[in-house]
């Protein structure tokens, strides 16, 4: 065809799909789909034929990434999301009707309480707080309210508590309740919620499935019903996860198994570093002996618990400073997961939102540091903690 150079420019180059597969993902960052005719747009928007939308609705890569997600949690369906955040509303909003109640436990993230206080609790459902820990009052909880929805984290943020998602799911069910579990700390490889009992699982995917602090996603995967109900609220309120970032998250679940088998040693032997240097109080991991649920993460986590560790170095923000400051390689970062050893003063991160009463209540001391320890060698990692310590040492004795 002769075309005027106007028209080839915007339409010359017009590649069909090739029938047979890149050896990698291709990244479709086509915003918006071509149809040959009304039979196809019809077949599409009624999921007999495959085929993309609109943007917004999702595309390929979105579908690809949700598909390797179902497949890792044992799920018949999993919708991507524009964040953890929009993740986790878009899995309570299905059940967020008249009459509803969240029970959750008291260690969730901040920006989780945060939606619960502010945004939840504001339009007048009922949210009650619960110790982890304590299935009497998680049982007695879930009675006093009609219609109650059971949220966890599987892992907490930052002391690492083990969640008995076995035990959870049998209070939740028995009280007609879903369970939702926040798994981000986990990862699918280190544990399947889904498979323990629980009916919906999320995560943040910019933590470990994306591993390389270069992704802002979520992710949300259970029953094809529930799935559907958040993915249009998603599509609804336009939170859905973009091409690319589905397409840099699928990246990452390629190497996801062999980076939480690295984060999970390495963080195992700075942890065991910690316990024994006498410079930090209170190290947190469930591999050390004494972690409360030691023998409940050797259960429910054979691969091993995930990188973070928390410790306190004791006193507060001023001496905190001082440790950061001595840090050469690690940097102080307010995420997780990387393929990097980072490091979070909760106090001014993910427990911002808490006053100071409701962290120490917590057991997120004024001295409580957040450790993810990434995948780099371990001795260097604790060569790095040790100039921390030499640094905090000539404070003190500067004095
Ligand atoms: N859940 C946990 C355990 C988190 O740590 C975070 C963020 O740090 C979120 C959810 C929220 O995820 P996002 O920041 O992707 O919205």
């Amino acid at each position: 065809m002769n075309r005027h150079v106007d028209t080839a420019a915007v339409h010359a180059g017009k590649l069909a799909i090739p029938s047979n597969a890149g050896s990698s993902p291709a990244l479709f960052q086509a915003s918006s789909y071509e149809f040959s005719g009304l039979d196809e747009i019809e077949a599409v928007y009624a999921g007999t034929e495959g085929g993309a939308i609109y943007g917004r609705y999702g595309g390929p890569n979105t579908r690809q990434f949700e598909a390797a997600v179902a497949a890792l949690e044992t799920a018949p369906a999993a919708v991507g999301a524009a964040s953890g955040m929009a993740a986790i509303d878009a899995a309570l909003e299905p059940f967020l009707r008249q009459g509803a109640a969240i029970v959750a436990t008291r260690e969730i993230y901040g920006g989780t309480f945060d939606l619960f206080e502010r945004d939840y609790r504001e339009r007048g459902f009922e949210i009650e707080y619960v110790d982890q820990q304590d299935p009497a009052a998680i049982a007695s909880a879930l009675r006093r309210h009609a219609r109650p929805l059971l949220y966890v984290e599987a892992l907490t943020n930052p002391l690492v508590r083990v969640a008995d998602l076995p035990a959870l799911a049998e209070l939740a069910h028995a009280a007609r309740a879903v369970l939702v579990v926040d798994a981000t700390f986990a990862s699918p490889v280190l544990v399947r919620p889904l498979t323990l009992g629980a009916d919906l699982v999320v995560h943040s995917v910019g933590k470990y499935i994306g591993g390389h602090g270069d992704v802002g996603a979520g992710v949300l995967a259970g029953s094809t019903e529930y799935v559907e109900r958040a993915r249009a609220y998603l599509v609804r309120t336009g939170a859905t996860m973009p091409h690319f970032e589905a397409w840099l998250a699928l990246r990452g679940l390629r190497t996801l198994a062999l980076r939480m088998d690295r984060h999970c040693e390495n963080a195992a032997t700075v942890a065991a570093f910690l316990a024994r240097s006498g410079n930090v109080r209170d190290v947190h991991h469930p591999s050390l002996p004494t972690h409360p649920e030691q023998a409940l993460a050797g259960r429910l986590y054979p691969r091993g618990t995930g990188g973070m560790v928390a410790f306190s170095i004791g006193g507060g923000a001023p001496q905190v400073d001082t440790f950061l400051r001595g840090l050469r390689t690690i940097a102080i970062v307010h995420s997780l997961g990387e393929v990097a050893t980072t490091i979070s003063y909760p106090a001014v991160s993910s427990h911002r939102p808490l006053s100071r009463s409701q962290r120490h209540a917590l057991g997120v001391e004024d001295g409580t540091l957040r450790l993810s320890v990434g995948i780099e060698h371990a001795g260097d990692i604790i060569a790095d903690l040790e100039l921390g310590f030499a640094r905090l040492s000539e404070a003190a004795s500067a004095q």
